[in-house]
């Protein structure tokens, strides 16, 4: 494998990079060594919520510094990550925040939670599911390629059909099962938007059957589907939600929004990490969590959504390629009958930065500052590259 020039191949070849060296961003273009700007529906795959170079980014960075403050342990208390707890709880079903620093460690941190509440082990989760890389949320997660190389992972984790009430129920138990993790809308096993009917008969099996639900928010929370959180939508409340990908405008972190009942059963000691919460990170967590959880900007990411809705809802009749569109706010997913990663080859090669979501889903997950001309520029290549 050949390194690009000027970038250093001691990397680990874990990613399979393509494409061009990015040096700068600005609104929702990346800018190449080359000069040449992309368009960008990635964002970071949903990260940069405010786009690149975002004022509002800069600006809390540059006052969190003047602070002095990067990093104060944990052992001691800091502002910035108790305002930010106290906004997460005032925008949202939870009474206490747990910080830490990416989506994956977030679950991990919700399955040891529901351990802890329930004093079971048992943890399911769903076909079509992505819940992160590490032992317990690889385990929850519908890759058996990913798995394969690195089990045994956790113990009495199962993945069982999505939409399945008899599977459900079959493995749902009182007796094993701590919790179940669902995705309001399944982000990378191809953008699949979970029927309302389907949260609302977990919520009820969880509830008699004393099993913490878990809503893995990390890629469909924070204004990415038009609410500040997926679940608002769909009728429910979860006991623990996780959070990560735009939380911090870009620096990492994710965190886990629990109810009273689940907090109430932890206790100093039962989990840590050394950089969550941080006042810089902190801070701009603030900052982002304000910004997208204000009305106005959650009603203009419900107008571009609904626009670029309008937009995709022709291409399964007017593209042979394309079987199906379907997504919630501006999380879309173009569910090809051919694989989708030529398309996103020639989408760069265009100018437009797309990414896959399993092997023949494009998935486009713009910023959310992104203006209705951009999507349209956005949408005509994306045309232009299908037809
Ligand atoms: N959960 C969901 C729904 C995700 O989309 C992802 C990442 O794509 C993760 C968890 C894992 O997050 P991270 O890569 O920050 O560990």
């Amino acid at each position: 494998m050949t390194a690009a020039p000027g970038i250093a191949s001691a990397l680990l070849g874990v990613y399979a990079r393509v494409g061009p060296t990015f040096v700068a961003g600005e609104g929702v273009e990346l800018i190449a060594a080359d000069g040449r700007r992309y368009l960008d529906f990635v964002a970071g795959i949903g990260v940069n919520a405010l786009g690149y170079d975002s004022p509002v980014i800069r600006d809390a960075i540059t006052r969190a510094l003047d602070s002095g403050l990067v990093h104060v342990s944990n052992l001691y208390r800091t502002e910035p990550g108790e305002r930010l707890a106290e906004l997460l709880v005032a925008r949202s079903f939870a009474q206490q925040v747990f910080f830490c620093n990416s989506g994956a460690e977030a679950n991990e941190a919700a399955f040891k939670f529901a351990r802890k509440l329930t004093g079971k082990p048992g943890i399911v989760a769903f076909s079509g599911s992505f819940h992160g890389r590490l032992f317990a949320s690889l385990a929850a997660t519908d890759r058996p390629d990913y798995r394969r190389p690195f089990e045994p992972l956790v113990p009495e984790v199962r993945i069982i059909p999505l939409g399945d009430r008899a599977a459900a129920e079959a493995a749902i138990t009182p007796d094993r099962t701590a919790a179940v993790i669902i995705e309001p809308v399944q982000g990378e096993g191809g953008v699949r938007p979970v029927s309302t009917e389907w949260v609302a008969f977990l919520r009820r099996l969880c509830r008699d059957r004393r099993v913490v639900l878990i809503f893995d928010e990390v890629q469909c929370g924070l204004g990415r589907t038009g609410t500040a959180f997926a679940y608002e939508q769909t009728g429910v409340t979860p006991d623990l939600l996780t959070l990560a990908k735009p939380l911090a405008g870009g620096l990492p972190m994710g965190a886990v929004l629990l109810t009273d009942e689940v907090a109430g059963a932890l206790a100093p000691g039962d989990h840590a990490t050394t950089f969550g919460g941080g006042p810089l990170v902190a801070a701009v967590a603030q900052a982002v969590v304000e910004t997208i959880s204000a009305p106005d900007f959650l009603a203009r990411v419900r107008e571009s959504g609904a626009h670029l809705a309008g937009r995709l809802a022709g291409f399964p009749g007017r593209m042979r390629a394309v079987a199906e569109v379907r997504g919630r706010g501006l999380m879309w997913g173009i569910v090809l009958r051919e694989p989708a990663a030529p398309v996103v080859a020639a989408a760069r090669e265009r100018g437009l930065l797309v990414t896959t979501a399993g092997p023949t889903v494009i998935r486009l997950v713009p910023p959310l500052v992104i203006s209705q001309a951009d999507l349209d520029r956005g949408v005509d290549t994306l045309a232009e590259v299908l037809a």
